[in-house]
């Protein structure tokens, strides 16, 4: 997955060009930039790949999620519903603005489960907010029916998917409005960097001026703009998203090579017939950033992943037990631990998460390994690791047999 495997002269030179005419911030500075707008030629090359009409590239993925919630007009009270597995950036976007994370169960796709979601939906909801674990999709098309039924926006997350299609459209461009992270482990990258996607115009330009502190950004004298509503920076610098802009060109020839490396471990691991893999829903093409399994046993699991890593298996993930990445270790969430007061809405209407269950995902995520793809592989390298792989999990599973 990570883009900065493979940076090149193409990213040097795009910095340099920012450098050479010493203008570093992505707005005004006209006469003396030399015709350098690099976050203006990322932004139309990223909605020109993501066949939408907007792109608004921000400062990093947590902030373009932030970003699309207020743009929607999202605040404080407003109930969004979200998965239990998912980056903590996810509760951090929608409690920034006073709204109330509502957490749901994943199913086999390791994303929502659209009857979880059904379930959870109150006369509060305003959203609904898939994330796309792992390099695939959640149901979109379940998801959009559930939105289009009960009037809610449709945000995609789409941070660890950039690349992957749900029936023939990129993730991202197929709900209201989709979200991305440049950050520095990300498939493309910018250092830190994240954008929104959409074709909606009002959201588009409530973005734009939110991510700069109100600014209307008419006219060439930014001192003399209008503020139409309070905003906020979420700037981009001219630095982060000229290499964002070398790789975002290159985003298919990554994406070539995930495919390449993901495929020569699916094939020698698909020989055991103990393991299943991730559900992919129906119309969607994942971008091939993780391959993601499941084993027999929660047992079996932690054992193979811990033995993987004792062999140099790197990059392999038991989210089970992440400190990051699922409901059980996010204990300062759990538990409401923040350093000032929270908003009253926030403090009174979170559900009292350490009560609820969430077996359904526990049953998922506790017999789930994903091991990331890496870019920097040679073949025989991925050869040799899926052999490795394929060796250690076959031993293990006659052990407990
Ligand atoms: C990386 C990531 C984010 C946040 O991106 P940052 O750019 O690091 O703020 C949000 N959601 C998911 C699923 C991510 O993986």
């Amino acid at each position: 997955m990570p883009g900065f495997e493979l940076f090149s002269d193409k990213e040097r030179q795009e910095v340099n060009e920012v450098l050479d005419s010493g203008v570093l911030m992505r707005y005004g500075f006209d006469g003396i930039r030399n015709g350098h707008w690099k976050a203006l030629a990322l932004e139309k090359t990223l909605a020109e790949r993501m066949e939408v009409r907007y792109a608004q590239v921000v400062s990093s993925g947590t902030a373009a999620l932030t970003i699309a919630l207020a743009s929607a007009g999202i605040g404080a009270g407003d109930e969004v519903i979200m998965p239990n597995f998912t980056f903590v950036a996810s509760f951090e976007s929608i409690l920034a603005l006073g709204a109330v994370p509502i957490l749901v169960d994943i199913d086999d796709t390791l994303t929502l489960d659209p009857q979880a979601v059904q379930k959870a939906i109150t006369k509060r909801t305003k959203a609904i907010m898939p994330v796309h674990m792992c390099g695939s999709m959640a149901d979109l098309k379940a998801l959009k029916s559930i939105c289009q039924n009960h009037g809610l926006l449709l945000l995609e997350d789409a941070c660890q998917a950039i690349g992957g299609t749900f029936e023939g459209k990129p993730l991202g461009s197929y709900g209201d409005m989709g979200c991305f992270s440049f950050d520095y482990v990300k498939t493309v990258t910018c250092g830190e960097g994240g954008a929104i996607i959409t074709n909606n115009e009002e959201y588009y330009t409530n973005a734009d001026h939110y991510s700069d502190h109100g600014h209307d950004h008419v006219g060439k004298d930014r001192g003399a703009e209008g503020h139409p509503f309070l905003g906020y920076n979420f700037r981009i610098s001219e630095l982060h998203a000229a290499v964002g802009l070398a790789q975002i060109r290159r985003l298919d020839d990554f994406l070539a090579i995930q495919k390449k490396n993901y495929l020569i471990l699916r094939e020698t691991l698909e020989n055991i017939p103990e393991i299943t893999f991730r559900r992919v829903p129906q119309g969607g093409e994942e971008s091939y950033a993780f391959l993601s399994f499941f084993l027999p046993s929660a047992k079996i699991t932690k054992e193979v992943h811990a033995v993987l890593g004792e062999n140099g298996i790197d990059g392999c993930f038991y989210w089970f037990d992440n400190n990051w990445h699922y409901y059980r270790k996010w204990e300062h969430f759990l538990h409401k631990t923040s350093l000032g007061k929270l908003p009253k809405e926030v403090f009174e209407q979170l559900p009292n998460y350490s009560k609820s269950d969430f077996s359904q995902s526990d049953g998922w995520i506790s017999r789930n390994i994903s091991c990331l793809i890496k870019l920097g592989w040679s073949e025989s390298e991925v050869r040799h690791r899926a052999l490795k792989m394929a060796e250690i999990i076959g031993d293990l599973l006659k052990r407990n047999q």
